[in-house]
This record gives C-alpha cells, structure tokens and sequence, in this order.
C-alpha cells in the first residue's frame, strides 16, 4: 500500500512537472490579434486553439555564445524566447545528441546540442508559457534520412544492449528536464528515421529501440505526446508503408510527424493527402516536425546555403522575401490544420543566424569554439565522410525568421496573424523571373510586361523597362546558340529574364513540357512497370516535365521513345537528346536518326547516377526533299537493386548547314 501511495505522489509530482513545467511560468503567448502589421495574412479558417506553433531553436546557446543578441519588435535585446512566444509561438523544438564533443571535449557544432542545452532552452522556454518538443537523435551527431550513426559509447551493443541503453538514456534526459522544470510537451523517437535509427536499419531493431524510449517517455512524461519523424511525403507509398510497420511491429506512439521542405518535398496537396491517409488508415495525430523558407536568397555568414537565388531544379513557390516566408508558414499552417487529426507546425532553426559580419575567418573562430556552425572540424573524428570534409557555418541563415543582426522580421509575425488574418491592402512583393527563347533567324521581342508576385501570392502583369541597349541585342544574334541573363525594373523592383539564343528546333513538345508524349511514340519491348511523361522539376533537365522511366523486374527495361518530322527542308541535321538515371545493370544506350526507316547514325549514351545527365548528338544527318526522319533514343538495361531507372529530356533537332 505504502509503495503505491509513493509511487502515485511522484506520479502526480511527474505529471505536473512535465506539463505544467515546475519553475515559474507566465505565458507571453498572445491571446488575441497583433495589430499594425504590414504583413499580409490571409486567416486560416478553423484554426483550433491548441494547434501547436512551434519553432526549433536548437543553436541558440551556441548562437549566444557566440556573441549573437536577439531583439523585440521594440528594438530592444530581448530573450528570444520571450519574443517568440510573444509573436505566437508555442512549443520550442530542440534536438538532442548523446555526446557531441571529441576525446578532448571539443563540441563539434550544429549548436553542442546536448541535454544540457535542452534544459536550458527548455527552461525559458518554459518560463514564456512555452512547451518543448524533445528530438533525440540518439546518436553524437546530426541524424537523418541519409545517416543514422550510432552513438560511440553503444557502437559494440547489440540491439537489446542497445535499446536498455536507449532506454536509460531517455529516461535520464527527461528526469532532469522534469527536475529542472521543464514543460516537455512532445518526445520525438529519433529524427528522419527513414531508413534507420542508431546505426539499426532491421525494423525488429528499430521497434525494440523505439518502444524503449517511448517506455521512458510514458514512465517520466506520461502528458507528453510521443512522435515518430520521417521525411519525403513526395515519395509514393513511403508514409503509408511505414506506418504501416510501426503498427506491425508494435511501435508505442501518438504522432506521425513529417518534415516539409517544398524545394524538394512535392506540393501540399501531396503532404495532405499522405498526411490524412496515416489519421485515417491507423489513427495517428499528424504533423510538420520541419519545415522553412527563405526570406532572401543572399547568405549572410559566409558560408553557403542549402538554398540560394542560384540554387537549379528546385520548386519555388513564393519569392525569396520575407512576404514569401511568410506565405509559405501559413499555407503550410493551412494545409496542416484541415488535415484529419492535424496538430501543429514546427519551423526549423528559425533562430540560426549569422555569428558576425566581417569576415569568414571571425566566424569561422566561433563555430570552432561555440559549435555555432553546422560543423565543426572536430566533427570530423565522428562523421569523416561529412563534417570532417564540409565543416562549417550556417546553412539556413537566410532561412532564419531573424535578420544578420538579430532583429525579428515582420514574418515571425505569421504565427499569430494566421489565426485572425491581416488582409492588407495587396502590392507587388518581387518580380517573377522570365524565360524568353529566340531563334537566331527570328526577331527578339522582349516582352512588355512581366509577373509581379503581390503580397498575396497571386500573380499581376506589370509594365516592365529593360536595361538592354541596340548593342545588346546584335550580339545576341550574332553571338551564335547561347544563354543571357538582362535585368529590368517593374514596379520599383528587380525584374530579371534570361534570353536564349537557339537554332530552330524541328522537334515538337521537345522537352516534354505539353505534359503529355505525343507527338513523341514509345515502343515497349521490356513491358516496363512506369515509362510516361512526369512533371517533377527536381528530375528534369530544364523546365518541369520529362520522360520517366522505372521498372523492376530483370530485362524490363527495353524501349524506344522517337519522334518523326515529315516535311523537313532538304538539307543536313543533327539530333541531340539527354538521360540521366541508375542501376541500370549491363546496359545498351543509344540515341539514332532514321531517313525514311535506315539508320543514319546512333551515338551510346549511358546512365550512371542521379543528376549525371548524359548528352549526346547525331550528326550529319543527310535529308532530301519528302523524305521522313525519324530520331529518338533507344534504352535496353538489365536493370540493378530495385530496378533500372532513368529520366529523359530536351530534344534538338537542328540545321547543321
Ligand atoms: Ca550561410
């Protein structure tokens, strides 16, 4: 009797400690709209209250310990904490590693984020009315879907070893987050575990290891919620076949979190058709665990970024400004909260910015002593192959929802305004970039107007001014098949267009961008599982489309894709044509040109890797009056791992005379 009247007193201490956070606590998180903002906010409708607005504030030690301050709106130095709070934030995510720092006790970056580090984070955050999302990498160092390594004091355990040790260590990390007060609101079971967790990638092992640290969570915080966090929505099948396994083998949890980076991560239409496919089918709570967006596209620390103005192939959805940011945080607020058992957002690092202004090598002292990078060079004693090559500075710091100086932007307003909506009067917010082709025979007419994107995102032409002089334009006819990048101004801001210059092309629908094949014509020898025109921008060469292929069985890639041009002017050709893909096991490539059914000409192509595009060219292609030619690329492969894949794209037929 008397053991369990103890262990119901310590439950009830557990349980208010963990929700409620035992140190003082005085929510800023606002209650009502803030008013004045010049951002533009359309309301999401519906919106519960409880909905989970979260930011992840990993590095934010190491940021201040780095001499970093953060103000208000006021323009005072403030905690950021208080500040995000007081903008509507209401969870703090933090990731936590089991030992980030070298045999000599160097951290080796990405914030030195340790349990210690949670505490303290989690302590102000507490102290605002804010609860944290505790994300265990359970390893030294950054965990994801590309690596999952082991922590180096479990490296010799085997997975039963493995998952006590887990066990213990979740259980102590929470315990001191509950002693010290802390309001733990959430426990992530790893982080992008797609693939694997703490070096495990046998899903019996990762349960095991799973249900380990969910029997801490359940024991220390029985009021915190226990999530699971994968990332690619974009990939057909992937959520559901996951989920799929943790009700197989048992896994103990309430949230199916994912990350959402729309440069690479397919529309929201994608994430909420996943996302309420795992509520419906195993009546999970869902959520995005990450996401983000840049406020510019230049970088502010010296050291490159993930995403950049230059950055090729990826989705762009909003401009590079802090209306856009803004945007996008809503409209993924947006999606999530109409999503059947839809909990939260949680933005990443929207506190990781730069560590000084000068000069790399200031900086560059910094990350080494206070972690503030990404990576440190100490990091390379644990992961050689990435942090012991690309060590360094920020990554996201025009991601940040604070400027270089560490003054909030108007978009960190978003969290609050999402609630109630500030429809502001529309303006033009940045100028849509333009793609203007010109064959070299034909006029140059640039165009008159262009898009403006309006702080609402929609789109309005605008009168344009190009700085291009008569001199500009005689180079570009005569300066031969070649790209130019002019820039203009419309409506006060930067319009931009690149011109390219091109021979005529005799081939239609020439990089498959009508979003259907004909006129092009396939013949399907192998019977693949998947060959058809795909509009995914990260996989084409130029535009949005391509030719797709996949498939899995042995010997099932065999097929030709051509096109026929009748009618064309009696003279001489070439044809040229790009593949890139993979696993493609022995294999004949090659690109050809029939006249009237006799080859002419074929050149080998091969694939090698994802993003090694390979282009090849058939030339002197000898054409009489009234004859047909036919040219296309012709792909036999035995196929490798799960099945010989590629892409094709941008199709020249050109006059070589
Ligand atoms: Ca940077």
């Amino acid at each position: 009797m008397k053991k369990r009247w103890i262990a119901l007193l310590l439950a009830t201490i557990l349980l208010t400690a963990c929700a409620k956070g035992a140190g003082q606590s005085e929510s800023v998180i606002p209650t009502e709209k803030i008013e004045g903002s010049t951002l533009y906010v359309k309301k999401v409708e519906n919106l519960p209250d409880d909905f989970i607005m979260g930011m992840d504030a990993s590095s934010v030690i190491a940021e201040e310990q780095s001499g970093v301050k953060y103000y208000n709106f006021a323009g005072e130095e403030q905690d950021v904490m208080k500040t995000l709070a007081e903008n509507g934030i209401t969870h703090i995510r933090v990731r936590v590693w089991n030992h980030p720092y070298d045999a000599e006790g160097h951290g080796y970056g990405g914030g030195n984020c340790d349990t210690e580090k949670a505490i303290e984070i989690g302590k102000r955050a507490t102290r605002y009315g804010m609860k944290l999302i505790v994300d265990f990498h359970y390893s030294d160092f950054w965990a994801d879907p590309g690596k999952q390594m082991v922590p180096l004091a479990w490296k010799d355990m085997d997975a039963r070893t493995k998952a006590d040790a887990l066990y213990e260590f979740t259980r102590d990390a929470l315990t001191e987050m509950k002693d010290a007060g802390v309001a733990v609101g959430m426990v992530q079971l790893g982080n992008e575990t797609n693939s694997s967790l703490c070096g495990e990638s046998h899903f019996e092992n990762i349960a095991r290891l799973m249900n380990a640290g969910s029997k801490a969570v359940r024991e220390v915080c029985p009021d915190a919620l226990v999530a699971v966090h994968i990332a690619n929505p974009e990939r057909v099948g992937a959520y559901d076949g996951y989920a799929n396994k943790l009700e197989l083998f048992g896994v103990d949890y309430d949230v199916f979190a994912s990350s959402y980076y729309p440069f690479w991560h397919g529309t929201l239409e994608n994430l909420a058709n996943v996302l309420n496919g795992i509520a419906e089918n195993y009546g999970k709570k869902v959520m995005v665990m990450e996401t983000s967006y840049p406020y510019t596209p230049d970088d502010t620390d010296f050291s490159g970024n993930t995403i950049s103005g230059e950055t090729a192939n990826i989705v762009k959805d909003y401009p590079f400004t802090v209306q856009g940011q803004a945007n996008h945080v809503r409209n993924v607020i947006d999606t999530v909260a109409h999503v059947k058992n839809g909990i939260g957002v949680v933005y990443w690092e929207g506190t990781w910015i730069t560590v000084g202004t000068e000069s790399w090598e200031e900086n560059h002292e910094k990350w080494e002593t206070f972690g503030s990078g990404w990576a440190s060079s100490y990091g390379g004693s644990y992961d050689p192959e990435d942090a012991g090559k690309w060590y360094g500075g920020c990554a996201v710091d025009n991601q940040a929802m604070f400027d270089a100086e560490g003054k909030p932007l108007e978009s960190l307003r978003v969290w609050n305004l999402a609630r109630y909506g500030n429809e502001v009067e529309k303006k033009a917010d940045a100028i849509r970039d333009t793609a203007l082709v010109f064959d070299l025979k034909g006029t140059i007419e640039l165009p008159e107007t262009v898009d403006a994107v309006l702080t609402s995102n929609e789109l309005q032409p605008v009168p344009v001014t190009w700085n291009v002089t008569d001199a500009d334009i005689a180079q570009m006819y005569a300066g031969g098949a070649k790209t130019y990048e002019i820039t203009g101004t419309a409506e006060g801001l930067p319009a931009r267009a690149t011109v390219s210059m091109v021979n005529f092309n005799y081939l239609k629908n020439f990089g498959f961008e009508d979003g259907v094949l004909d006129p092009w014509q396939t013949e399907d020898r192998g019977g693949a599982d998947q060959l058809y025109v795909e509009d995914k921008i990260t996989d084409s060469l130029n535009g949005t489309y391509h030719m797709h292929f996949w498939s899995a069985k042995k010997d099932s890639i065999d097929f030709s894709l051509f096109q026929e041009v009748k009618d064309l002017p009696e003279g001489t050709y070439s044809f040229t044509i790009s593949i890139m893909g993979g696993d493609a096991g022995d294999a004949e490539i090659f690109c050809y040109a029939l006249v009237d059914g006799v080859e002419v000409g074929r050149t080998p192509m091969k694939i090698t890797s994802y993003g090694n595009w390979d282009t090849q060219t058939v030339e002197g292609i000898k054409v009489a009056a009234g004859q047909t030619v036919t040219v296309g690329v012709s792909v036999k492969c035995s196929g490798a791992g799960s099945g010989a894949w590629g892409k094709i794209d941008d199709a020249l037929l050109n006059r070589q005379d």
